[in-house]
């Protein structure tokens, strides 16, 4: 449930609310907006008396929260979150660009294209380290050497990082190199590995599932924020269905119900979505002008010669010519980029 104060109420009597609440063994979490405090309650709530609670001093109305997802919910948290990961903020009145190989090939590799694309707009180099392959013969991604030169390109170029984990050594690996872990399309409902994502207490970009409905993508972050980590990133990649034009479809739709649902930040991934470069320029539009936070797109020097998902990359030239081609979409929806 949440507990609505009236506007600009006192301090005083938020607290005794919010003690009242948490002498009934409830978990407590203040959303305090510029005249509104929400209190949001977690817990087995036949455990306090409604009526008293509604009789409080200051205490405008208490409503339910039906949702199984609490602290991901918007009704808990009224405002757009925003999160920051290295020397980047990810949300409202930015468009964040993440853009990088989809596999950390080699040392020389990376620089050269943290460097593009860092010269084009990007603020965030993307970057596979541990790549969870359909086949367990395809490479399999260079690891903690990977991380390394993730770090040391994020020293040369200021870029902040993000890479993907598969598992707990994976992400005790990445707190030392990178500044954002992911966790995979595939691991979604990995509910071990998300709780340790949320302990963590690194910013995490949370990809869809390859079938997972978007109340099945919030309580997975709902997973990461309740190991109380708030710094949680949605990221549509695309969604299996009957079509096989593109590679996946891009469900370009679940960022306005996202909108509506949640106040983490959401960020569209045209890449994994279309499994197409030439569809990843209109699909990365389509995604600003729905209101997404930011964008992931793969690039790589040479496509062709890509260990992984060369097929969805765009070459230095066609990335640098997306990202000039998206500033005006970015006036539209007044987001700086
Ligand atoms: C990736 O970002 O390289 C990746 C494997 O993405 P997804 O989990 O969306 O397939
Ligand atoms: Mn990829």
């Amino acid at each position: 449930m949440i507990i609505i104060m009236k506007p600009n109420s006192n301090e005083e009597q938020i607290s005794s609310v919010v003690s009242y609440v948490r002498q009934h063994d409830l978990e407590v979490h203040l959303s305090t907006g510029k005249e509104v405090t929400i209190i949001g309650v977690v817990g087995n709530k036949d455990k306090i008396n409604p009526e008293h609670l509604a009789s409080m001093k200051d205490v405008e109305r208490i409503l339910p929260v039906t949702e199984s997802y609490k602290l991901a919910n918007k009704k808990f948290h009224p405002e757009p979150s925003t999160v920051k990961a290295g020397n980047t903020t990810i949300g409202p009145g930015n468009l964040t660009i993440m853009a990088g190989p989809c596999a950390v090939e080699s040392e020389e590799q990376l620089m050269l294209i943290a460097r593009a694309v860092k010269k084009a707009g990007a603020t965030f180099l993307r970057g596979g380290a541990y790549k969870p392959r359909t086949s367990p013969y395809s490479f399999q991604g260079l690891e903690e050497e990977g991380l390394r030169y993730m770090q040391n390109a994020k020293k040369e170029t200021g870029l902040s990082t993000i890479c993907e984990v598969v598992s707990l050594e994976a992400i005790e690996a990445a707190v030392k190199y990178v500044d954002m872990i992911q966790i995979g399309a595939r691991n979604m409902q990995n509910f071990i590995l998300l709780k340790e994502a949320g302990r963590s207490g690194m910013p995490v970009l949370l990809k869809r599932g390859l079938s997972a409905t978007i109340e099945e993508w919030l309580n997975a972050a709902e997973y990461i924020i309740a190991e109380g980590n708030p710094n949680v990133v949605l990221c549509e990649r695309g969604i299996r269905t009957f079509e096989t034009a593109t590679r996946n479809t891009l469900d370009i739709s679940c960022v306005p119900v996202l909108k509506e649902k949640t106040h983490l930040p959401v960020i569209i991934d045209p890449s994994h979505s279309t499994g197409s470069y030439k569809y990843v320029p209109s699909m990365a539009k389509a995604g600003v002008a729905a209101g997404a936070d930011g964008l992931m797109i793969e690039v790589h020097n040479n496509p062709a010669c890509a260990l992984s998902d060369g097929p969805q990359s765009l070459t230095f030239e066609k990335f640098a010519k997306l990202t000039s081609e998206l500033r005006p979409f970015c006036q539209l929806v007044e987001r700086d980029f």
